[in-house]
């Protein structure tokens, strides 16, 4: 039996707009010819006002989140480069205590701007309405891999993957997947031992699955879901730099395109991030 179900906005004989939902089946006789049909209609005028707040509510947000950050670089900008000045040519001239300060505020400064590039690609990822492209995923891997050199080279890190396959997504959004889980891969190895990092992908249920594993630190079973949380982080800053924003974008690029992103791990042996998205032919934009 197929159920069928629709939404609709009616106007009531004295003039208030409602909204109605109705969930309904089609009989069809033994020829397959549709015969008569039943169903249900119910009011969804509340849910519907509750979901249009909620809507106009995040728009505000996303849009408060990016003009706070997108406003703090040009002060952020300026206190690098007076900081910077300070130390370069009045370096030599300050005591001890004084130098200390001033790297103090050189790094705030450095974990600042850190967080305002961060956030404004969460936010990028949260409201773009650019369209999907067919992106092939050995090109962005490749971005990815190519703006961690740095970290690669100074670890002795090893990143190997398979031939990867064409996906339908944001070529940005998936640069910045790879390069958040990798780049976390590399960060959070095990002191002395390099970082081996492999991705894989297979088919699953009509998408791509990709599986990134590492042989680092790991997570703890209860803390499988909460890295995946904005602003949640296992470890301090002076431990490992970051700001706990790089899972928080990769789920939330996932999820828009109706895609699963989770982890499985073994503390202080390594862990694997597996996440899903759409194939050119899957996409259901
Ligand atoms: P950041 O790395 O900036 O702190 P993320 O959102 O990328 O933020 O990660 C959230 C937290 O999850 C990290 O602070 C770290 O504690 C943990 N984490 C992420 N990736 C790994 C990994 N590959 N191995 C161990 N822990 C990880």
């Amino acid at each position: 039996m197929l159920f069928r179900s629709s939404e609709w906005r009616v106007i009531w004989p004295d003039g208030n707009v409602h909204w109605l939902a109705g969930r309904f089946q089609v009989h069809k006789d033994t020829k397959g010819i549709p015969t008569r049909m039943s169903g249900v209609n119910f009011e969804i005028t509340e849910r519907k006002r509750i979901e249009n707040e909620l809507r106009l509510a995040n728009e505000d947000l996303a849009q408060f989140a990016y003009s706070a950050s997108h406003d703090l670089q040009e002060p952020l900008r300026s206190i690098k480069i007076f900081s910077e000045l300070l130390a370069s040519r009045y370096g030599a001239k300050l005591d001890s205590e004084a130098q200390e300060f001033l790297n103090n505020v050189r790094e705030g400064a450095g974990r600042m701007e850190m967080l305002v590039r961060d956030l404004l690609a969460y936010n990028h990822a949260s409201t773009s309405e650019k369209a999907t492209e067919d992106v092939d995923a050995n090109a962005a891997i490749q971005a990815a891999i190519a703006n961690l050199a740095g970290a690669i080279a100074e670890t002795g890190a090893k990143v190997d993957f398979d031939p990867l396959p064409h996906v339908r997504v944001q070529q940005i959004h998936l640069q910045q997947i790879f390069q958040n889980i990798i780049g976390n891969a590399i960060k959070y190895r095990r002191p002395g031992i390099p970082p081996v990092v492999r991705i894989t992908v297979r088919r699953d249920d009509g998408n791509w699955l990709f599986s990134i594993t590492d042989n680092g630190i790991g997570i703890e079973p209860q803390f499988k879901e909460k890295v995946f949380g904005l602003f949640k982080r296992l470890h301090r800053s002076d431990e490992y730099s970051g700001t706990g924003i790089g899972l928080a974008l990769c789920q939330r690029i996932v999820e828009r395109h109706h895609g699963r992103i989770w982890v499985e791990s073994e503390p202080a042996k390594g862990s694997t991030f597996h996440f899903t998205l759409p194939t050119p032919s899957s996409s259901r934009e």
